[in-house]
């Protein structure tokens, strides 16, 4: 197949999705539709559209079915409308939607994401971005201090606050806006460090007068090879050194990788942890987690009407419309029950059932010397290599869906014949793309000496 007849084939195959875009890109801004263009791919530039998802595979507007590898972006640990999830929702939506009243669950949902994780106290808010913009806010509310030191690559959603990158102006390393809109002022309260590089505490050690949290993504979504076990223990002892809170963003691993998050993976115990995706069972939901005193901040600690409390320390600002929704505090506890039902061994087994499935693709295309590599941690990995996208529109006419940010996830739901017929599609695809050089400008050079490339 040429990449021309790759073209045509794809474009016939996802016609349903191709003119969803065309009639309604007039009124809809997608930023998903434009994520990644490539001019000579700009005929079969649209996201693919989903009809409906059972388990392991989604089905697109066209009838064409695929084996997800995006699983909600993370989200669907035990795989698409697992019935003990659906039947939960189900059951809720039965008593309405409740937004109003303290929701009925909230109570119970915190107690059993306390006894999977050992935090504390937690509130809940509608997304992981919610939660890291809390978790930020906590900590300067309990260190009235201003700076947040941030790692590049890392990723904490799209609050203006954690949308900065470092740049060099007059010889000086400095924190800038990542993207157009972001104020200068909120980038200017970052410093931006590099993962996993003990250079980062000659920085640290200069701002430690300033800085009200360091935060982590512990396992960047982005660069997941790195292994950060020995850097984050260092932090961890820097930080309670100079009484400065330590976030772990576990927005997308937490409850992926282990049972109790990154914090139970490492055996490093943050101060304030973000939760969220997996949580929710497809419902938007965040978490901010932690150790009592900075949770104190959002109610004044657990006094009660019963107790010899009364509320106490420095307070800030927190409210949402749809915290603690009903809906999404009953798929919680039906999701947080199964987890602690089944134990960390579920992670367990996915984490071993990704890394032979990932380590068994590697060495055949090593041994083809094929430039691709699938790198990961547990059930996440991403390929690596260069010019990739022809290998992803073949992957997706393989029957295997993949969404732009390129992130892989693995399921409960994933059998062994899924994960063979994987392989064969991703083997396919691979000798595909190697054959036609392997690169989206369509340059006939072979893709084979060129070097792998980084993020
Ligand atoms: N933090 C991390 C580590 C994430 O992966 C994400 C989402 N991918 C977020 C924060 C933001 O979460 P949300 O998309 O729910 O706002």
């Amino acid at each position: 197949m040429t990449v021309e007849e790759l073209i045509s084939e794809f474009r016939e195959r996802t016609k349903g999705s191709r003119s969803q875009r065309e009639c309604y890109a007039t009124y809809l801004a997608d930023s998903r539709a434009s994520a990644g263009y490539k001019s000579l791919l700009r005929d079969i530039h649209y996201p693919i559209v989903g009809s409906r998802a059972a388990g392991s595979h989604i089905w697109d507007v066209d009838g064409n079915s695929y084996i997800d590898l995006s699983m909600g972006f993370g989200v669907q640990l035990f795989g698409h409308a697992a019935p003990f999830v659906t039947d939960a929702i189900a059951d809720q939506l039965a008593l309405g939607i409740q937004l109003g009243p303290q929701a009925r669950l909230a109570g119970e949902v915190a107690e059993l994401i306390a006894k999977a994780t050992g935090v504390e106290r937690l509130c809940f808010c509608n997304t992981g971005t919610e939660a890291v913009m809390t978790a930020l806010r906590l900590a300067r509310t309990q260190t009235n201090r201003q700076k947040i030191a941030m790692f590049t690559w890392s990723y904490h959603g799209h609050f203006d606050g954690t949308l900065a990158r470092p740049a060099m102006r007059d010889g000086e390393r400095q924190s800038i806006p990542a993207f157009p809109g972001v104020p200068a002022s909120l980038a200017a309260d970052t410093v931006m460090l590099n993962y996993c590089d003990d250079a980062a505490f000659d920085v640290l050690e200069k701002e430690s007068a300033d800085l009200a949290a360091v935060i982590v993504e512990p396992i960047q979504s982005v660069q997941p090879w790195l292994r950060p076990g020995e850097f984050l223990r260092k932090l961890r002892e820097w930080t309670t050194d100079r009484d400065v809170p330590l976030i772990f963003d576990d927005v997308l691993l937490g409850f992926r990788v282990h049972l109790g998050g990154s914090q139970a993976m490492f055996g490093v115990k943050p101060d304030i942890v973000t939760f969220g995706k997996i949580l929710g069972g497809g419902l938007p939901i965040g978490v901010v987690a932690g150790d009592a005193r900075y949770l104190e901040a959002i109610d004044g600690g657990a006094w009660t009407p019963a107790n010899e409390l009364t509320p106490s320390g420095r307070r800030t600002f927190f409210a949402g419309t749809y915290n603690k929704n009903p809906i999404s505090m009953a798929a919680a506890r039906a999701v947080l029950r199964r987890l602690l039902d089944e134990g960390p061994e579920l992670q367990a087994l996915l984490n071993e059932t990704s890394e032979t499935f990932t380590s068994e693709l590697n060495r055949w295309l090593q041994d083809r010397e094929i430039p691709i590599r699938i790198e990961g941690f547990g059930s996440l990995f991403r390929f690596r290599g260069r010019q990739l996208d022809l290998f992803f529109y073949k992957l997706l006419l393989n029957g295997v869906y993949l969404w732009e940010g390129r992130s892989c996830f693995l399921s409960t739901a994933h059998t062994k014949a899924d994960l063979a017929e994987l392989t064969s599609a991703i083997q396919d695809a691979a000798l595909w793309w190697s054959e036609v050089g392997g690169r989206s400008d369509a340059s006939p050079t072979s893709c084979r000496a060129k070097a792998l490339d980084k993020p």
